[in-house]
């Protein structure tokens, strides 16, 4: 997603060569706070999706890398100053746990020149904040990995390294700059580095990443599209997204509980201006509505050592409704 830091700071958008009034180590760590949040939210969203692979009803190969590019910040020229690079691509994040992490060697601002057979870096882009390259470069990934069951990845400095794929359900984890977002579009889970669960624990901020990534597993935004979005069926899906959470934290290894424990935090703080709408339930009953399916979770997970959502989860809509 746009990461708006790079030239924000001192200079104007736009203005001509690079003033010595830019002070690079303070661009250096809003960048680097950035990639702080975005590295919590891939760990985070990696377990989730590896450890969901055994449900969703589209898996992909994945490594778990994901790839800055320096068209994509207000000043380009700034951020390569900022992060020492020749080129626009670099390592952003390896997911925790993930191919690309136990490979070692993508380590944060490692510049990259090569993907397979390609450098991205030849490819045309908007001259700044152009967010499209980017996500070019993982379609890119996406399809080396699928086609041919791995991807070499060449660096700037000489080096390469070799990844083999896992399977993973198909959701990308994106950060925003600002803002208190947290959306989920089919594809992608986006949220806004503002949003009140970067402060909560690990399980907790899992338990929003995870009601978000059950929109998509779950086929929401499709469903709506050819459903119409009344909001009673709105309603319905918020329902279904938020007692699935403890289904997804339980088989990425964090505690089901933890769900309820979120929504108890965010809730009373934070729910006020949805709690407007009537699109979702107020929190406490919404905080039931998740303890309400942790027995069924506890039990599979006692027998079955996982939790079977696609086999187990009682559903609030037909999800073939409207094909
Ligand atoms: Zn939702």
């Amino acid at each position: 997603m746009l990461a708006l830091f790079a030239g924000l700071l001192a200079a104007p958008l736009g203005a001509a060569p690079l003033p010595d009034t830019i002070n690079l180590p303070a661009e250096r760590a809003a960048i680097g706070r950035f990639q702080d949040f975005d590295q919590r939210l891939q760990d985070i969203g990696w377990k989730l999706v590896r450890g969901n692979a055994g449900f969703c009803p589209r898996v992909i190969p994945a490594i778990g890398l994901q790839l800055q590019d320096a068209a994509s910040y207000g000043r380009p020229d700034i951020a390569r100053a900022a992060l020492d690079l020749k080129g626009d691509f670099a390592v952003q994040t390896a997911a925790h746990g993930s191919p690309a992490a136990l490979a070692g060697g993508f380590t944060r601002n490692r510049e990259i020149v090569r993907l397979g057979r390609f450098d991205p870096n030849e490819w045309p882009s908007g001259k700044r904040m152009d967010w499209q390259r980017v996500a070019r470069a993982h379609d890119h990934i996406d399809a080396l990995l699928t086609e041919h069951g791995g991807i070499e990845v060449g660096f700037a400095d000489g080096g390469a390294v070799r990844v083999q794929p896992v399977d993973v359900c198909a959701t990308r984890f994106e950060l925003m700059g600002e803002g208190e977002a947290a959306v989920a579009d089919g594809a992608r889970v986006v949220i806004g580095m503002d949003f009140p669960a970067f402060a909560y624990d690990d399980a907790m901020f899992a338990a929003l990443v995870a009601h978000e990534l059950a929109h998509n597993l779950l086929g929401h935004d499709a469903w709506l599209d050819r459903n119409g979005r009344a909001w009673g069926k709105v309603k319905r899906t918020e329902r279904e997204a938020d007692r699935l959470i403890p289904w997804l934290l339980a088989n990425a290894g964090y505690e089901p509980h933890a769900a309820v424990r979120f929504m108890k935090e965010w809730g009373p703080r934070h729910s006020v201006r949805l709690l407007r709408l009537p699109t979702h339930d107020g929190w406490p009953k919404r905080a039931r509505a998740i303890e309400e399916e942790l027995p069924l979770i506890a039990a599979l997970t006692a027998r079955e050592g996982r939790a079977d959502w696609a086999q187990h989860f009682r559903r609030e809509i037909d999800p073939a409704q409207g094909q």
